[in-house]
Protein backbone atom coordinates (compact mmCIF):
# COMPACT_ATOMS: atom_id res chain seq x y z
CA UNK A 1 0.00 0.00 0.00
CA UNK A 2 1.09 3.30 -0.85
CA UNK A 3 1.18 5.81 1.79
CA UNK A 4 0.61 9.62 1.09
CA UNK A 5 1.61 12.40 3.32
CA UNK A 6 0.15 15.43 4.63
CA UNK A 7 1.29 18.79 4.11
CA UNK A 8 2.55 19.07 7.59
CA UNK A 9 3.85 15.68 7.21
CA UNK A 10 5.65 17.10 3.78
CA UNK A 11 6.90 19.84 5.98
CA UNK A 12 8.41 18.08 8.22
CA UNK A 13 9.65 16.26 5.44
CA UNK A 14 11.24 18.94 4.43
CA UNK A 15 12.56 20.34 7.62
CA UNK A 16 14.41 16.45 7.16
CA UNK A 17 15.56 16.76 4.33
CA UNK A 18 17.40 20.07 4.90
CA UNK A 19 19.67 18.73 7.53
CA UNK A 20 20.38 15.38 5.21
CA UNK A 21 21.44 17.90 2.68
CA UNK A 22 23.76 19.83 4.71
CA UNK A 23 25.28 16.90 6.39
CA UNK A 24 25.80 15.60 2.72
CA UNK A 25 27.76 18.82 2.07
CA UNK A 26 29.83 18.12 4.75
CA UNK A 27 30.99 14.90 3.81
CA UNK A 28 31.51 15.57 0.24
CA UNK A 29 33.95 18.62 1.00
CA UNK A 30 35.12 16.28 3.30
CA UNK A 31 35.96 13.50 0.94
CA UNK A 32 39.50 13.82 -0.31
CA UNK A 33 42.86 11.81 -0.53
CA UNK A 34 43.69 10.23 2.68
CA UNK A 35 40.12 10.90 4.31
CA UNK A 36 38.42 7.53 4.93
CA UNK A 37 34.81 6.14 5.15
CA UNK A 38 34.85 5.46 8.52
CA UNK A 39 36.00 9.51 9.60
CA UNK A 40 33.32 10.33 7.45
CA UNK A 41 30.51 7.84 9.62
CA UNK A 42 31.70 9.78 12.24
CA UNK A 43 31.25 13.17 11.20
CA UNK A 44 27.95 12.00 10.00
CA UNK A 45 26.77 10.85 13.25
CA UNK A 46 27.82 13.66 14.85
CA UNK A 47 25.81 15.95 12.62
CA UNK A 48 22.89 13.87 12.78
CA UNK A 49 22.62 13.92 16.92
CA UNK A 50 23.69 17.64 17.00
CA UNK A 51 20.26 18.15 15.20
CA UNK A 52 18.17 16.20 17.49
CA UNK A 53 18.11 13.13 14.24
CA UNK A 54 18.34 9.25 14.29
CA UNK A 55 20.39 7.59 11.57
CA UNK A 56 17.89 5.17 10.08
CA UNK A 57 20.72 3.04 7.63
CA UNK A 58 22.64 1.61 11.91
CA UNK A 59 20.94 -1.44 12.31
CA UNK A 60 19.08 -2.00 9.02
CA UNK A 61 18.38 -4.84 7.68
CA UNK A 62 20.14 -8.43 8.08
CA UNK A 63 23.09 -8.63 8.79
CA UNK A 64 22.43 -5.18 10.47
CA UNK A 65 24.13 -2.73 8.74
CA UNK A 66 27.19 -1.40 11.02
CA UNK A 67 27.36 2.15 10.18
CA UNK A 68 24.89 5.45 9.72
CA UNK A 69 26.24 6.19 6.19
CA UNK A 70 27.10 3.79 3.25
CA UNK A 71 30.18 4.43 1.20
CA UNK A 72 30.85 3.07 -1.57
CA UNK A 73 33.89 3.02 -3.47
CA UNK A 74 35.07 2.97 -7.15
CA UNK A 75 33.04 -0.49 -8.58
CA UNK A 76 30.88 -0.49 -4.94
CA UNK A 77 27.82 0.56 -6.84
CA UNK A 78 25.86 1.22 -3.36
CA UNK A 79 25.23 -0.19 0.56
CA UNK A 80 29.42 0.08 0.83
CA UNK A 81 30.18 -0.35 4.58
CA UNK A 82 32.74 2.34 5.80
CA UNK A 83 36.22 1.35 6.74
CA UNK A 84 39.57 2.90 7.48
CA UNK A 85 41.10 2.76 4.21
CA UNK A 86 42.05 5.44 3.30
CA UNK A 87 40.56 7.49 -0.20
CA UNK A 88 44.06 7.84 -3.24
CA UNK A 89 43.35 10.16 -5.92
CA UNK A 90 41.26 8.79 -9.22
CA UNK A 91 38.66 7.62 -6.37
CA UNK A 92 34.80 7.47 -7.26
CA UNK A 93 33.07 7.38 -3.93
CA UNK A 94 29.14 7.74 -3.08
CA UNK A 95 28.10 8.88 -0.27
CA UNK A 96 24.10 7.72 1.02
CA UNK A 97 22.43 9.06 4.20
CA UNK A 98 19.62 8.33 5.64
CA UNK A 99 17.74 10.08 9.08
CA UNK A 100 14.80 10.35 10.73
CA UNK A 101 13.73 13.67 12.17
CA UNK A 102 10.09 14.60 13.43
CA UNK A 103 9.26 11.00 13.21
CA UNK A 104 9.77 11.46 9.39
CA UNK A 105 12.57 9.66 7.14
CA UNK A 106 14.40 11.27 4.23
CA UNK A 107 17.35 9.30 1.99
CA UNK A 108 19.98 11.17 -0.01
CA UNK A 109 22.87 9.90 -1.84
CA UNK A 110 25.78 11.47 -3.75
CA UNK A 111 28.83 10.43 -5.69
CA UNK A 112 32.58 12.41 -6.20
CA UNK A 113 35.72 12.31 -7.31
CA UNK A 114 38.85 12.15 -5.09
CA UNK A 115 41.20 14.71 -6.40
CA UNK A 116 41.69 14.23 -10.66
CA UNK A 117 39.70 11.71 -11.80
CA UNK A 118 39.86 10.09 -15.70
CA UNK A 119 37.64 11.95 -18.19
CA UNK A 120 35.33 8.87 -18.74
CA UNK A 121 34.54 9.05 -15.16
CA UNK A 122 34.13 12.90 -15.05
CA UNK A 123 31.21 11.98 -17.94
CA UNK A 124 30.00 9.05 -14.85
CA UNK A 125 29.47 11.44 -12.65
CA UNK A 126 27.59 14.28 -15.01
CA UNK A 127 25.48 11.85 -16.95
CA UNK A 128 24.45 10.18 -13.20
CA UNK A 129 23.94 13.74 -11.63
CA UNK A 130 21.92 14.26 -14.96
CA UNK A 131 20.09 11.34 -14.84
CA UNK A 132 18.33 12.35 -11.87
CA UNK A 133 17.44 15.34 -12.57
CA UNK A 134 15.59 13.61 -15.65
CA UNK A 135 13.86 11.36 -13.36
CA UNK A 136 12.57 13.97 -10.96
CA UNK A 137 11.30 16.09 -13.94
CA UNK A 138 8.65 13.11 -14.88
CA UNK A 139 7.48 12.87 -11.05
CA UNK A 140 4.31 14.50 -12.17
CA UNK A 141 0.97 13.60 -10.13
CA UNK A 142 -1.07 11.88 -12.99
CA UNK A 143 2.04 10.40 -14.74
CA UNK A 144 2.96 6.19 -13.74
CA UNK A 145 6.18 5.90 -12.07
CA UNK A 146 7.71 4.17 -14.61
CA UNK A 147 8.07 7.48 -16.68
CA UNK A 148 10.70 7.99 -14.27
CA UNK A 149 12.47 4.91 -14.94
CA UNK A 150 12.25 5.13 -18.55
CA UNK A 151 13.37 8.72 -19.05
CA UNK A 152 16.46 7.54 -17.14
CA UNK A 153 17.16 4.54 -18.87
CA UNK A 154 16.87 6.43 -22.15
CA UNK A 155 18.88 9.58 -21.29
CA UNK A 156 22.00 7.24 -19.30
CA UNK A 157 21.94 5.03 -22.43
CA UNK A 158 22.02 7.16 -25.00
CA UNK A 159 24.75 8.58 -23.26
CA UNK A 160 26.45 5.52 -23.80
CA UNK A 161 26.54 4.18 -19.27
CA UNK A 162 24.33 1.45 -18.43
CA UNK A 163 21.44 1.49 -15.45
CA UNK A 164 21.25 -1.18 -12.75
CA UNK A 165 18.34 -3.44 -12.94
CA UNK A 166 18.58 -5.26 -9.28
CA UNK A 167 18.46 -2.34 -7.45
CA UNK A 168 16.00 0.28 -7.27
CA UNK A 169 13.93 3.75 -5.52
CA UNK A 170 11.14 3.56 -3.42
CA UNK A 171 8.43 4.93 -1.40
CA UNK A 172 10.25 7.05 1.61
CA UNK A 173 9.02 9.19 4.71
CA UNK A 174 7.25 6.83 7.64
CA UNK A 175 10.07 4.15 6.87
CA UNK A 176 12.61 4.13 4.89
CA UNK A 177 11.53 1.76 2.18
CA UNK A 178 7.62 2.06 1.28
CA UNK A 179 6.20 1.44 -1.57
CA UNK A 180 6.28 2.16 -4.71
CA UNK A 181 9.13 0.52 -6.21
CA UNK A 182 10.79 3.17 -8.55
CA UNK A 183 12.44 1.33 -10.64
CA UNK A 184 15.93 3.47 -13.18
CA UNK A 185 14.40 1.64 -15.70
CA UNK A 186 11.43 0.59 -18.61
CA UNK A 187 8.46 1.12 -20.27
CA UNK A 188 6.67 4.36 -20.01
CA UNK A 189 3.11 4.22 -18.97
CA UNK A 190 3.40 1.14 -16.09
CA UNK A 191 2.96 1.12 -12.65
CA UNK A 192 0.90 2.87 -10.01
CA UNK A 193 -0.01 6.15 -10.94
CA UNK A 194 2.30 8.99 -9.03
CA UNK A 195 -0.27 11.41 -6.33
CA UNK A 196 0.18 14.60 -4.46
CA UNK A 197 1.09 13.58 -1.36
CA UNK A 198 3.10 10.56 -2.43
CA UNK A 199 7.32 11.15 -1.72
CA UNK A 200 9.62 9.06 -3.40
CA UNK A 201 13.74 8.34 -3.19
CA UNK A 202 14.56 8.60 -6.45
CA UNK A 203 18.33 7.16 -7.39
CA UNK A 204 19.55 6.20 -10.28
CA UNK A 205 22.59 3.56 -9.89
CA UNK A 206 24.82 4.24 -13.27
CA UNK A 207 27.64 1.97 -14.76
CA UNK A 208 30.02 1.25 -17.16
CA UNK A 209 29.68 -1.76 -19.78
CA UNK A 210 27.48 -4.01 -17.93
CA UNK A 211 24.42 -3.18 -15.57
CA UNK A 212 24.88 -6.20 -13.65
CA UNK A 213 25.80 -6.16 -10.10
CA UNK A 214 27.38 -8.97 -7.50
CA UNK A 215 26.68 -8.92 -3.51
CA UNK A 216 29.98 -8.58 -1.56
CA UNK A 217 30.93 -11.37 1.13
CA UNK A 218 29.89 -8.99 3.98
CA UNK A 219 26.32 -9.17 2.37
CA UNK A 220 25.81 -5.56 2.18
CA UNK A 221 28.51 -4.00 -0.75
CA UNK A 222 26.67 -4.04 -4.25
CA UNK A 223 30.00 -4.24 -6.94
CA UNK A 224 29.94 -3.92 -10.77
CA UNK A 225 30.65 -6.88 -12.04
CA UNK A 226 32.26 -4.22 -15.21
CA UNK A 227 35.04 -3.71 -12.49
CA UNK A 228 34.57 -0.21 -13.56
CA UNK A 229 33.93 2.25 -11.05
CA UNK A 230 29.86 3.20 -10.62
CA UNK A 231 28.04 6.46 -9.28
CA UNK A 232 24.60 6.99 -7.74
CA UNK A 233 22.90 10.35 -7.01
CA UNK A 234 19.69 10.06 -4.99
CA UNK A 235 16.80 12.92 -4.10
CA UNK A 236 13.59 12.02 -1.73
CA UNK A 237 11.13 14.00 -3.73
CA UNK A 238 7.37 14.80 -2.66
CA UNK A 239 4.98 14.46 -5.52
CA UNK A 240 2.62 18.39 -5.27
CA UNK A 241 -0.05 19.64 -7.39
CA UNK A 242 2.88 22.09 -8.55
CA UNK A 243 5.13 19.32 -9.63
CA UNK A 244 7.82 17.42 -8.06
CA UNK A 245 9.63 19.44 -4.77
CA UNK A 246 13.04 18.15 -3.81
CA UNK A 247 13.44 17.40 -0.24
CA UNK A 248 16.75 16.95 0.35
CA UNK A 249 18.47 19.51 -1.46
MG1 LIG B 1 19.93 6.12 -0.06
MG1 LIG C 1 17.15 4.94 -1.19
Amino acid sequence: MIRKKTQEEIQRLAAAGHVLGGILDVLVATAAVGVTGNQLNTIAEKMIADAGAQPVFKGYGEPPFPASICISINQQVVHGIPNNVPFQEGDIVSIDAGLSLGGMIVDSARTVGVGAITDEYVRLLAVTKQALVVGIAQALPGSPVGNIGHAIQEYVEGEGFEVVRKLVGHGVGFELHEEPQVPNFGLAGLGPVLQEGMVIAIEPMVTIGSPDVDTADDGWGIVAISGKSAAHEEHTIAITKSGPVILTA
